[in-house]
């Protein structure tokens, strides 16, 4: 591959084939990019551009969308360009999981609000963290959602009880005012200790902020273990009740007594679209990531943990060992390490490739940059789509996998003009190795960057090459079409 040079004007990556993003067979072509641009797509050999950049052998597709993200905190401070530009990641759904840094500012935030660290909320009106990403010109697209937990620590002083009339009243203004300063909706997560106590109806009330605005409304469901069932009923009833875009975050089921059950819920899903707009989104690992709990911890068994306040030499090993080195149970030293995170080792192979091979299932890595240890999926997530079950397990074809992470989330998303590459779309665009692409991150080792990326361009701008960073300001925070 040749060498770009530095600098403004139009170039052609010639010598590649075309992956388009929307599903299709790949071709042979020139790609001209003018201005942030796709100036034109033309037969191999007949591109002209200032630079002529040489891709032999690789392919060019649309730049990835990491359609659920937790990276609210490093859009603001330079720190994405290796997690995320290294395996092709031109852009991210922040403020997932019903958590987001706006409109809260605290020194305390509860878990699981400390997976985006503590010292982060200072931002008690949405619009102000809208201007700070602006002013930070990430390295990558932003599309911020608002999340309900953030809301309810801000406007529900008893987190034991469901709101009141006032307060859901409160908190629906929060997300009016989120929508209006540029959020592409709200993010949910009754999973979690502050927002358990929120029943079904404080989530309508909330969620009637998004009827009539083509809103997203992402959920992290109830439960995604014994009682998955009715955990995806409720979110499919609030979607539809909101007339929401909505999204099932990180769909799966845990717990080997519910392995297979993905059968159940994809058909649920699937039923459910006939009638309302639905999607989910998946990352394609068998162990979850998320806030230390005992119970949970002890449950499962298999635990690693990835951060410990009270512990911090804990990272990176297992509860187990861990347990077994003080002589106590896993649930007395899984609560001796909170707070802190974890990872659950609780899947099955099955499920996940049934629910990555779904249809309506776009790919979002779930990383957590904040995490000392973090789980590989947060540097390996779409190499591992591509390499490993896209390549090697024959999941889908190469065609199929980009797809789910360019032109179906840009969809859902509602990001008109890209997740495609065709000629007026922006020029986020990925070149790879098809041959060679693969996640570099593992469970021992969760920071080594992707294998068989060559570059990365984000709104025509080279933003990596050969795993260099060029530049480190060329994303935007995307602004919703009404
Ligand atoms: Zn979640």
């Amino acid at each position: 591959m040749s060498n770009p040079e530095h600098g403004p004007g139009s170039f052609v990556l010639r010598g590649g084939e075309v992956i388009d993003g929307s599903g299709a067979v790949r071709f042979a072509a020139d790609v001209v990019v003018e201005q942030g641009r796709i100036a034109a797509i033309t037969p191999p050999g007949e591109g002209r551009a200032d630079r002529i950049l040489q891709i032999d052998g690789r392919v060019v597709c649309p730049g990835f969308i990491d359609s659920h993200s937790h990276d609210d905190v490093q859009v603001l401070r330079q720190t994405l360009a290796q997690p995320k530009l290294s395996q092709g990641v031109c852009t991210v759904v922040t403020g997932n999981c019903g958590i987001s840094l706006p409109p809260l500012a605290t020194d305390s935030p509860p878990a699981p609000l400390d997976i985006l660290g503590k010292d982060a909320y200072r931002f008690s009106r949405f619009a102000d963290y809208a201007r700070a990403i602006d002013e930070a010109r990430p390295c990558v697209n932003v599309v911020p959602l608002v999340g309900h937990i953030s809301i309810r620590i801000k406007h529900v002083p008893d987190l034991t009880r469901s709101a009141s009339e006032g307060e859901t009243r409160a908190m629906r203004g929060e997300v009016e005012a989120a929508l209006a300063a540029g959020a592409f909706g709200l993010s949910t997560g009754v999973y979690y200790p502050p927002a358990r106590a929120a029943n079904t109806e404080e989530l309508l009330g909330v969620c009637a902020a998004l009827k009539g605005r083509n809103a997203i409304l992402a959920m992290h469901i109830r439960d995604e273990a014994d009682a998955v069932v009715p955990a995806l009923q409720e979110a499919l009833f609030v979607g539809a009740r909101s007339q929401a875009r909505l999204v099932i975050s990180h769909h799966k089921v845990m717990g080997s007594a519910n392995h297979g059950r993905t059968q159940d819920t994809l058909r649920m899903i699937d039923a459910a679209a006939s009638t309302q707009d639905v999607c989910l989104d998946c990352y394609p690992y068998e162990a979850s990531s998320t806030m230390l709990d005992a119970q949970k911890a002890a449950r499962t068994g298999n635990v690693l943990i990835t951060w410990s306040s009270p512990h911090p030499l804990a990272s990176g090993r297992t509860l187990k060992s861990l347990a077994q080195e003080w002589g106590i149970g896993l649930e007395e030293a899984a609560a001796k390490l909170m707070p802190g995170g974890a990872i659950y080792f609780s899947m099955s192979q099955q499920d996940v490739e049934r629910v990555l091979s779904h249809p309506a299932t776009m790919i979002g890595s779930d990383g957590l940059p904040h995490d000392q240890r973090p789980h590989p999926r947060l540097w390996g997530t779409f190499p591992r789509v591509l390499g490993h079950y896209s390549r090697e397990r024959k999941l889908f074809a190469l065609e199929a996998a980009v797809h789910k992470m360019t032109g179906l989330p840009a969809q859902r998303y509602g990001l008109t003009g890209r997740g495609l590459l065709k000629e007026g779309n922006a020029a986020d665009l990925v070149v790879f190795d098809p041959d060679r692409i693969r996640e570099g991150s593992t469970y021992e080792n969760p920071t080594n960057p992707a294998i068989g990326i060559d570059a990365v361009i984000v709104n025509g701008l080279i933003a990596m090459w050969q795993g260099d960073v060029l530049n480190s300001h060329a994303g935007q925070r995307l602004r919703p079409q009404a």
